[in-house]
Formats: structure tokens, C-alpha cells, sequence
């Protein structure tokens, strides 16, 4: 039986630890549409190509060859989860997947994985675009602050030194931008079920999100 399950929300809000979580217990594939806007963006900085430079920019994603191998994104043989989770490429990549040809490409890439696979996507647009006929959708948020907070403890644990209010200032422009760009913005899809985590925990969530799951499958 083909299984596909969209999760949205906002940055920092926890898609991506409790996609991971829901999709071990269903045994889906997760794929994590963040981290394939944000090689872009590393690729597109590393070749100095502004997100202006549309061509430049469609030319370069052409020839990248993308996958997950488990939890880790590799590009052209190169590994580069690391790299796409530091703060100037947080900072930069609202810019790029802001441009409709990128968008494009990279839905045209995540709908195909979607056809072959059961999977479990993350990002912004998954309910609404990418997986419009997902047969679970959910929207996940939480307070900025409790978001800057998370992503400040992810960072300080693998020892980047950041600042706690630039980490707030970058998640509000994020959401800004996320939300307010022409091509497919961040919004919940009217049929997705929308979950505040500010007091809840990751067991929680994900607790909530599987007994939904088995109960209307
Ligand atoms: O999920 P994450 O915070 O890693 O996503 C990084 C950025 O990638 C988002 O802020 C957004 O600009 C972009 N994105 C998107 N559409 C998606 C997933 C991510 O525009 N489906």
C-alpha cells in the first residue's frame, strides 16, 4: 500500500527530528526538502552565483546529482549535511528557494522520489504543492522564541559559536520571506492538521502524530 505523509511549518519548529521519528515507526523514506534548498544555496555561494543570476543558478542545479543516504545528504559524492546546517547558509537560502525556477527543478526532483517511494517529506510546501494528495498532512509550529531556542542548542551542542538573538532575527526574517514569496509560500494546506509544539516535547509530538497516522489509516 502506497503511504505518503507531508509535514510543513515554519523553521526550528521540529519537522525534521519528528519526520525522521515518524518515519522509522512507518517505515517511510524521509526526505528532508530543506536540506536540498539549502545545497543549492552552498553550492550557488561556493561558485559565486547570486540568487539573481537565474540561469547561472538553473545551470548549476542541472548538473548537481542529489540523494540521501540515510540521514546524510550527498551531492556530487560529496557529503555535505554539516556544511548546509551553518548559519550563513541559514541566513542566505530564503534568497535562493525564493526563486521560481529553483522551485521548479527541485519539486519536479522530490515529486519523482515521491512516486517511487513511501515517504515522509519535510519542508514548506509539501502539503500544498509537492505532495498535494498526501495522505497525511500536518502543520507543526511553535513560538519564534521557543524555535531560536532549539536551533541555538542544536548549534551549541556541535560546538558553533553563535548568539542567541541573531539566531531569533534570522528565524523571523526566514519566516518572513518563506511566507511571503509569490511562488508556493509557507501555509497550511487546508486539510493539514496544524500542531503547537511550544509545550510539547519531541516523544509527544511524535506520539501524537503516529496514534493519528494508525487511527485514520
Ligand atoms: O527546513 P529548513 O529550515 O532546513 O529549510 C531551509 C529553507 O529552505 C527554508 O527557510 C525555506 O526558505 C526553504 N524551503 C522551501 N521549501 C521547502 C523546504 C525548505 O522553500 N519545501
Amino acid at each position: 500500500m502506497k503511504l505518503s505523509v507531508a509535514i510543513d511549518g515554519p523553521a526550528g519548529a521540529g519537522k525534521s527530528t519528528i519526520a525522521k521519528l515518524v518515519g522509522k515507526k512507518f517505515n517511510l523514506m524521509y526526505i528532508n526538502t530543506g536540506a536540498m534548498y539549502r545545497a543549492v544555496t552552498l553550492m550557488a555561494i561556493r561558485e559565486n552565483i547570486n540568487y539573481s543570476e537565474t540561469q547561472k543558478l538553473c545551470q548549476l542545479i542541472e548538473n548537481l546529482e542529489m540523494h540521501f543516504d540515510k540521514d546524510k545528504l550527498i551531492v556530487n559524492e560529496e557529503d555535505v549535511s554539516e556544511e548546509i546546517v551553518m548559519p550563513n547558509i541559514s541566513k542566505n537560502v530564503s534568497n535562493y528557494s525564493a526563486v521560481p525556477e529553483v522551485r521548479e527543478l527541485l519539486v519536479c526532483l522530490q515529486k519523482q522520489i515521491s512516486e517511487k517511494y513511501n515517504v515522509i517529506m519535510d519542508g514548506r510546501d509539501i502539503g500544498t504543492v509537492v505532495l498535494k494528495n498526501a495522505d497525511f498532512k500536518f502543520f507543526l509550529t511553535a513560538s519564534p522564541e521557543e524555535r531560536a531556542k532549539r536551533r541555538y542548542n542544536e548549534l551549541i551542542a556541535k560546538n558553533v559559536e553563535v548568539d542567541y538573538n541573531n539566531i531569533l532575527n534570522d528565524i523571523i526574517k526566514r519566516d518572513y520571506i518563506d511566507s511571503h514569496r509569490e511562488t508556493s509560500p509557507l501555509k497550511k494546506a487546508e486539510d493539514a492538521v496544524e500542531i503547537d509544539s511550544s509545550f510539547m516535547n519531541i516523544e509527544e509530538v511524535v506520539l501524537y502524530i503516529s496514534n493519528y497516522i494508525t487511527k485514520n489509516m
